[in-house]
């Protein structure tokens, strides 16, 4: 069993309180109005020096510690998604469509409860601790959106932390990555342009949906060809659009997809990659191709050094056989923007009741987790912190 400190013991249960509040009145990305309002009210009540308004709804509190030293961050999302629910837990949200389907719920309240118990050892503290609660991290778009508005702006940080639950692990085990944690991500967007006719003469038509499968089968050798094979790189072509009727080529074709990778400069080079195969391949077929891609956020990388200090901490809390080192995750996090700011260590925090199999997954209408793991997790975070203000 986990070894909780008295501390956080002693907050879990207005956590689970905050958490089923959060989770029965979920907001959009950009419209967590009364969440926000809830952490700069508690943070205040801390003692806390609190920031509201960044990127709409961001909130961040600065506490400052009994004696001098260095800054962590530690860094929460608030936001929900479109999704109804579905799951027949008594504290389900009571907004119709929007529902805690990523667990931000849970990070809220497992970083206001780590807020209150640094806030209780303050005077014992050797450093101080910056919290940060962004909005629309769904949407890829609070964090960039909250250091635009001058979130870091003032306070010198020298270490952040984050947690993510995640249902791929039981309760009790806490996963770190070493190195890359979650990808980068960017959405694509491709035209390929012919030109229409009917579709009982296509030699006077230039067929763009031919030539858009042949890109599409094309644009995979960038994974299978020209990506090192033992780095990742993950292409899909995830939407398509051609055509109103059986008889008519349409005059173009429009292609949506999504691009990820771990690695900057391999990222860059299979940009250009599908530029070129895309074009090149259209070419060939008589059809020209238009390529967009909108940077979504950069690659999370752990530092090596926050990640061995958090990955003590993790063993302090659930002991070293239950820290889990995992492969990078597929999925990407805006918190990426402040770890290119910031030495950070981005976690994941077991959920998954023993008995379900297979645990219900995050973004899915019937998601739930195993409360008692949010004290694993803030636990997590208040200990990672000490260690990382007691470490010279
Ligand atoms: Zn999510
Ligand atoms: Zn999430």
């Amino acid at each position: 069993m986990p070894n909780i400190s008295p501390e956080i013991q002693a907050l879990a249960s207005d956590m689970i309180t905050l958490r089923r509040d959060f989770h029965r009145h979920p907001e959009l990305g950009g419209q967590e109005v009364r969440t926000a309002g809830i952490v700069a009210q508690r943070l205040r009540s801390l003692g806390y020096t609190v920031r509201t308004g960044l990127a709409k709804t961001g909130v961040t509190g600065f506490l400052k510690g009994g004696k001098s030293g260095k800054t962590v961050l530690l860094r929460a999302d608030m936001d929900a998604l479109p999704i109804q629910e579905e799951t027949d837990v008594p504290w389900r949200s009571e907004t119709p469509g929007v529902m805690h389907a990523c667990g931000h719920d849970t990070h809220t309240a497992m970083g206001l409860t780590a807020a209150a118990a640094l806030a209780g050892g303050a005077q014992s503290l050797s450093g101080n601790v910056f919290f940060v609660f962004q909005p629309a991290e769904e949407l890829s778009m609070g964090a960039e959106a909250m250091l635009r508005d001058g979130a870091l702006e003032g306070v010198r940080v020298d270490a952040a932390l984050a947690v993510h639950i995640m249902n791929q692990w039981p309760t009790g085990t806490i996963a770190i990555c070493d190195g890359p944690a979650m990808a980068s991500a960017d959405k694509l967007m491709l035209t390929v342009t012919g030109r229409g006719g009917h579709g009982a003469t296509p030699h006077h038509a230039i067929d763009p949906v031919v030539a858009s499968a042949q890109i599409i089968t094309a644009l995979q050798t960038l994974i299978s060809r020209e990506t090192p094979p033992l780095e990742a790189a993950i292409l899909s072509i995830t939407m398509l659009k051609a055509g109103s009727a059986f008889n008519i080529i349409p005059d173009a074709v429009e292609m949506t997809g999504t691009f990820r990778c771990f690695n900057p400069d391999l990222r860059e080079r299979l940009l250009a990659g599908i530029t070129r195969i895309a074009e090149g391949v259209a070419a060939s077929f008589r059809c020209a191709a238009q390529v967009r891609n909108e940077f979504l956020t950069p690659a999370v990388l752990n530092d090596p050094a926050v990640t061995r200090i958090a990955r003590e901490a993790a063993a302090g809390v659930v002991g070293a056989d239950r820290v889990i080192a995992p492969p990078p995750l597929t999925g990407s996090e805006d918190a990426a923007y402040f770890w290119q700011k910031v030495p950070g260590c981005y976690a994941f925090i077991g959920t998954a009741r023993p008995e379900w199999s297979p645990a219900p997954s995050i973004h899915n209408s019937k998601f739930d987790i195993d409360e008692s793991a949010l004290a694993v997790g803030a636990d997590f975070l208040v200990q990672a912190a000490r260690r990382i203000l007691q470490t010279p």
